[in-house]
């Protein structure tokens, strides 16, 4: 049992495989043949553990291809009949559930729409009781661990041990170079609280085009994460969904081999000594680093009290601009990173602005 009381099964167990797993196929299925040879291509790699494929499609906008539904079930399991490999797909209500249950689907897959929705998770997680199936849990949309956690805990209450994360990264307004946001720190933070949950990657969901899949792919086995769900189709400029984050099982084939495999950890004598010498840098670093934090609020602390005696605001914008113009310049001269020396003053000075308002009002609380 986890500290969050999660009873869990690890995926190498149930998928019957090391790591990395890889799952791959359409992003839909859109015809019989468009699925089953999508599938016996990307099996003949060797290198592909399982077969994905959308069956009833959640699209944005009304009009758009919205899946073959229970019809679409039959190519799924003809998929599986052709490559021997274990077949998945997403389940958002009780009746896709009682679908895939029926037809004999493998592993379902909560959507990153149906995880927002505690509902309609509880809708699956009740369909599934007493049922040993393998579920994996996209995100949801929005960057909120607590209610991917939240869907795993449904299930898992439901009895589903078998149970995997999928982080596919998070909408937002702003359009960077991804579809979805990777916010890698999310998925870290869920693998630090929950540290037995294996996490997939859907590099796909991602990036939203094929050019960054490789990239995507290989930060996540950096990240320790157990696998990859990559869509792959036939004709991918054809795709009656996702046409663009498609790629063809050929590409998907290059995209595997080239990834390099790391461990967590190893017994070679000389890594460990090199490693841990380093980390008693970083250690004695972060000691400095910290008691000069400390050092700066208390010298800041001082400054608020000599405001406060002379009756002036905390803010001054002149001076704000002038740090972070002489601290980017001096940082930059050092080889750090220009947004995250932006980010770190701006925490610092946060923190500042926090002192001050506290000596000035006599305030306990963070404002
Ligand atoms: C999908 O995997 O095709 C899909 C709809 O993904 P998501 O739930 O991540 O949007
Ligand atoms: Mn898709």
């Amino acid at each position: 049992m986890t500290k969050k009381g999660l009873q869990l099964e690890p995926i190498s167990s149930w998928m019957h495989t090391d790591r990395p797993i890889i799952i791959s196929g359409p992003c839909s299925a859109e015809t019989e043949e468009q699925m089953v040879a999508t599938a016996k291509q990307v099996a003949a790699s060797g290198k592909v553990h399982a077969i994905r494929a959308g069956i009833w499609k959640p699209r944005t906008r009304p009009g758009q291809y919205e899946g073959a539904g229970e019809e679409g079930l039959k190519w799924l399991i003809s998929a599986k009949k052709e490559t021997g490999l274990p077949v998945t797909t997403e389940v958002a209500n009780a009746a896709h559930v009682e679908a895939c249950l029926k037809a004999g689907v493998d592993i379902l897959w909560v959507g990153a729409r149906t995880t927002v929705n505690p509902f309609s998770v509880q809708e699956v997680a009740d369909a599934l009781k007493g049922v040993d199936i393998p579920v994996m849990v996209k995100n949801p949309i929005n960057p909120d661990v607590e209610l991917w956690l939240g869907a795993l805990e449904r299930l898992n209450k439901a009895g589903i041990t078998k149970l995997a994360a999928i982080h596919r990264g998070f909408s937002s307004f702003e359009k960077g170079p991804f579809r979805n946001a990777p916010m890698w720190d999310l998925a870290i933070e869920l693998k630090t609280r929950v540290p037995e949950l294996d996490m997939i990657c859907d590099p796909s969901h991602i990036a939203g085009n094929r050019d960054l899949i490789s990239f995507v792919s290989q930060k996540a086995l950096d990240l320790d994460m157990a696998g990859l769900m990559i869509e792959s189709h036939i004709n991918p400029d054809a795709a009656w969904s996702d046409a663009k984050q498609q790629v063809t099982p050929s590409v998907l084939a290059k995209i595997i081999s080239e990834l390099v495999v790391r461990t967590p950890s190893t017994d070679n004598k000389t890594f460990k000594d090199t490693l841990s010498i380093l980390r008693e840098q970083i250690d004695q670093l972060d000691d400095e680093i910290m008691s000069k934090l400390a050092a700066r609020m208390k010298i800041s602390e001082k400054i608020g009290q000599y405001k406060k005696e002379n009756n002036v605001t905390i803010l001054q914008v002149n001076r704000w601009e002038e740090i972070v113009h002489t601290r980017i310049a001096l940082c930059r001269a050092m080889g750090l990173n220009e947004e995250f020396t932006n980010d770190l003053l701006r925490l610092i000075h946060h923190e500042s602005i926090q002192v001050q308002t506290k000596v000035m009002n006599k305030v306990t609380e963070r404002v």
